[in-house]
């Protein structure tokens, strides 16, 4: 709502904000135009470009309280992902999530200015991965900003669906300058003709005659003057006339994401802004090209559950797991569930790698809806499954609690554990003994049997889990003393 308000302002009174440049610096980089773009404007035909796509990493850094609250919402953090690689497309630039998600629960940076930014930045970053850092404020009224080679930072209110901004700061990152380079912060009544220069920097000509050595020093980038947040016209252009230094008036292009035009507005980069973020990709990022593999769009179709099953009534409610088919090319899920089968309130997110994901956090007796979001690493647009529900009884889970007399230290791994694979059972015995293990469908059903002669200590056995569909199952553990139950899941 805030941006909406603040949008109106500017398109009625655009002087008041040009007036009052504090409040117009929604873009806080300060990089001006870095040494590499120096190098690259100077010849750019020495530089290469690449017909392929290129990949780029990103480590996503989510910056909540000190508590742990205020994270943007994983959903969220993949629609606006999805926003990036959409608006670079046409760049032949594709960003990919690099490694987890990366949770700093720290008041000050939560809250940052850019000397506390830059230490997160030193103190968090991933070498050779594009680190990008989304808080509540990163400054004063500022949406984001970038530190060349350092790091990118964001406001979580600015990253929406329908918002530019992290394209504009990774514009920045790939070393583009805004178009109206030289303006910022620069206190200008946009009634009068430009100076010829502002601050030591040549002011873009209308004729194009300074276009390659004034403003950003691209060509293709037409004058542009305005160093506050503005809306367009009809026809895409700025409402306030500007007067370039010969006294020619001209209007900013608000198609550019690298201007300051509303969200609305900007949608592109030129050819000559796409020419140099490949070339930068390619020289400085070059150590960022190290894994250019090509994934495939993630379809996710309706969810076919394996546990618990749809509608179900099931007897405990602590540490359920939640089981699924899994989708083609999915590698993640978002598995989100709630007591509100809108989904409007109280919703629990997870990000969970493979299909399948145990929860400790539900309550007896109540009926929980879920719904799954699938993603990989570079496609992350598909939008959540369809919703299904399961009830929850009053027992606790088995398993947890009995003990046999003599055995300890009982681990049961991996589990989750793919069909066909072993399963490992590490347990320590207090005396010479003997065991058996007996796989089970949570029917009751036995599909597996093993038995040992056990030595006092530890012992590392193993067990050869059939091919066998995905879903609970139960291994007995059983001694002359008694018997241990334990939960395993099976996936594909
Ligand atoms: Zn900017």
């Amino acid at each position: 709502m805030t941006r909406i308000f603040i949008v109106i302002l500017f398109f009625i009174a655009p002087g008041l904000q040009a007036q009052n440049p504090q409040s117009s610096h929604w873009c806080g980089t300060q990089d001006g135009k870095v040494a590499w773009l120096q190098e690259y404007q100077a010849n750019p035909k020495a530089f290469s470009r690449s017909a392929d796509t290129l990949y780029l990493p990103v480590t996503i850094h989510l910056v909540g309280t000190a508590s742990g609250a205020g994270y943007f919402g994983l959903p969220d953090l993949l629609d606006a992902f999805c926003t990036l690689n959409r608006d670079f497309e046409t760049v032949n630039i594709q960003f990919y999530l690099e490694g987890g998600i990366s949770y700093i629960p720290n008041n000050t940076y939560y809250n940052h200015n850019f000397d506390t930014g830059s230490e997160m930045m030193t103190a968090y970053n991933v070498p050779n991965t594009i680190n990008c850092y989304i808080s509540n404020s990163p400054g004063e009224n500022l949406c984001g900003y970038s530190a060349y080679n350092l790091g990118v930072a964001l406001a979580k209110s600015c990253i929406q669906p329908d918002d530019h901004t992290w394209s504009h700061e990774l514009g920045h990152f790939l070393s583009l300058p805004h178009p109206f380079y030289g303006w910022e912060g620069y206190d200008h009544d946009y009634g009068k003709p430009a100076p010829e220069q502002i601050n030591g920097n040549l002011v873009e000509r209308v004729d194009g005659v300074n276009c390659d050595i004034a403003g950003d020093g691209f060509c293709d980038t037409p004058p542009d003057y305005l160093n506050y947040r503005w809306n367009c016209n009809t026809l895409g252009e700025s409402i306030v006339l500007q007067t370039d230094p010969l006294g020619v008036k001209l209007k900013s292009d608000g198609s550019l994401i690298m201007s300051y035009s509303s969200d609305v507005c900007s949608y592109r980069f030129s050819d000559e802004q796409i020419a140099a973020m490949q070339a930068n990709a390619l020289t400085d990022k070059a150590e960022f090209l190290y894994d250019q593999t090509v994934r495939y769009p993630v379809y996710s179709g309706p969810v076919v559950p394996v546990f618990p099953g749809e509608g179900d009534t099931i007897t405990t409610f602590n540490e359920i797991p939640f089981v699924w088919e899994p989708m083609p090319e999915a590698t993640h899920y978002i598995v989100e569930y709630s007591i509100n089968p809108g989904f409007n309130s109280a919703v629990f997110q997870f990000s969970t790698v493979g299909n399948s994901w145990v929860s400790s956090k539900l309550v007896k007796n109540k009926t929980y809806y879920w719904r799954l979001r699938p993603y990989n690493a570079q496609h992350t647009c598909e939008a959540s499954s369809d919703i299904h529900s399961f009830t929850t009884g009053d027992q606790l889970s088995t398993g947890v609690e009995d003990l046999i007399d003599g055995l300890s230290a009982v681990h049961i791994l991996p589990n989750p554990v793919h069909s066909g694979a072993p399963l490992s059972i590490r347990i320590s015995s207090e005396r010479s003994l003997e065991l058996n293990a007996i796989l089970m469908t949570s029917g009751g059903n036995e599909v597996a049997l093993q038995q040992w002669q056990l030595n006092t200590g530890l012992s590392n056995l193993q067990i050869d889990v059939p091919a066998l569909p995905s879903g609970l199952y139960v291994l007995k553990l059983r001694t002359a003393q008694g018997q241990m139950v334990r939960k395993v899941l099976i996936t594909q």
